[in-house]
């Protein structure tokens, strides 16, 4: 058992804290640790009191493209959604913004500075971290179309903080070498396209979100897309012809709406989620004869 945290970080450290309130999908049982760091000064005190103790470490953004176990997350788990703030520069279109700024706000105050490239952001209800991690996209762009750089912390050596090229991280379709490190996002440097008429570029990024709103299930608790498109087909459209729009398993179903989607409908478990996801993978190989990758991200299991 780890020692009793030292005083400074008493009451940013909490135990036992159901996970289940910081994800989308409403499903994750207990964190054995869990902070919330409020600037990079805690951030860092939490990893190297973490270190000290031996303990995993984790983080999370908006938790909104994650299935955590039922039976919880030992360690230390990070929840980085307050180390918010965000500059634009409108004249270089140059854009600083911490690991837990929401990309929708991110895109709207690009919108209103005239800055151009992250219209297609504005209904991914991730963090600026998340989204890096995960190269987030839609609607034909991606974070590492203007992505510059990332600031970055290693849990081994919190102290250091490190700024690596968008080009020294792999990013390829929802793939980023961040997902086979450890590593912190802290912060995230952008360019985008300067210069544009703010209300054309508002305009696109409002017409973005209603274009996704209608057509998937925004107001139940889901991850998104549980799939990774096989290109050159849409898992969405493969899945929806077998007829699985609705199957249910406990709490979790193939949202009728969008059939790349499951949705809570109730208290539904990982265990439940991941029954459903092995189905759907099952009847879409025996269907289609294509294998489906997940591209939501388990911890726990
Ligand atoms: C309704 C809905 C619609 C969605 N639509 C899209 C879409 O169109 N396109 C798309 O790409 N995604 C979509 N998603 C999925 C999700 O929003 C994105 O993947 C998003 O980028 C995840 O960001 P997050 O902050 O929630 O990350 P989390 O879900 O919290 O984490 C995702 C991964 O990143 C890691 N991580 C998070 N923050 C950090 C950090 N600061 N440092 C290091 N690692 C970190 C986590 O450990 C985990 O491995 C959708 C989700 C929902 C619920």
């Amino acid at each position: 058992m780890p020692q009793a945290a030292p005083g400074r970080l008493q009451h940013l450290l909490q135990s036992q804290v159901p996970l289940r309130d910081f994800t989308t999908w409403r499903v994750g049982g207990p964190a054995e640790w869990f902070a919330e760091p409020a600037d990079l000064a805690e951030l860092q005190a939490l990893c190297a009191w973490a270190r000290a103790e031996g303990l995993v470490q984790r983080s999370l953004g908006a938790g909104s493209n994650l299935l955590i176990a039922d039976q919880g997350l030992p360690g230390l788990t990070l929840c980085l959604r307050r180390l918010q703030g965000s500059q634009l520069d409108g004249s270089s279109g140059l854009v600083q913004a911490q690991a837990g700024e929401p990309l929708p706000s991110l895109a709207r105050k690009a919108a209103r500075g005239g800055l151009g490239g992250l219209e297609w952001a504005v209904g991914i209800p991730g963090t600026v971290g998340g989204a890096v991690v995960m190269n987030a996209g839609a609607q034909g762009g991606c974070i590492a179309d203007c992505l510059e750089t990332v600031q970055l912390l290693d849990p081994q050596q919190p102290y250091q903080l490190l700024e690596l090229d968008a080009r020294e991280l792999a990013f390829a379709y929802r793939h980023s070498r961040l997902q086979v490190e450890d590593w912190i996002v802290v912060a995230a440097r952008f360019r985008l396209q300067s210069g544009l008429d703010p209300a054309a570029v508002s305009a696109r990024t409002s017409a973005n979100l209603h274009g996704r709103t209608s057509t998937q299930p925004y107001q139940q608790p889901s991850c998104g897309s549980v799939f990774r498109n096989p290109e050159p087909h849409k898992a969405g459209q493969l899945i929806e012809a077998l007829g699985l729009k609705g199957r249910q398993i406990g709490g979790a179903q193939v949202s009728p709406l969008h059939a790349n989607f499951i949705v809570n409908v109730g208290d539904a478990t990982a265990t439940d989620i991941l029954s459903l996801i092995a189905l759907v993978q099952d009847q879409v190989l025996h269907g289609h004869g294509l294998a489906l990758q997940p591209e939501v991200k388990r911890l726990g299991f």
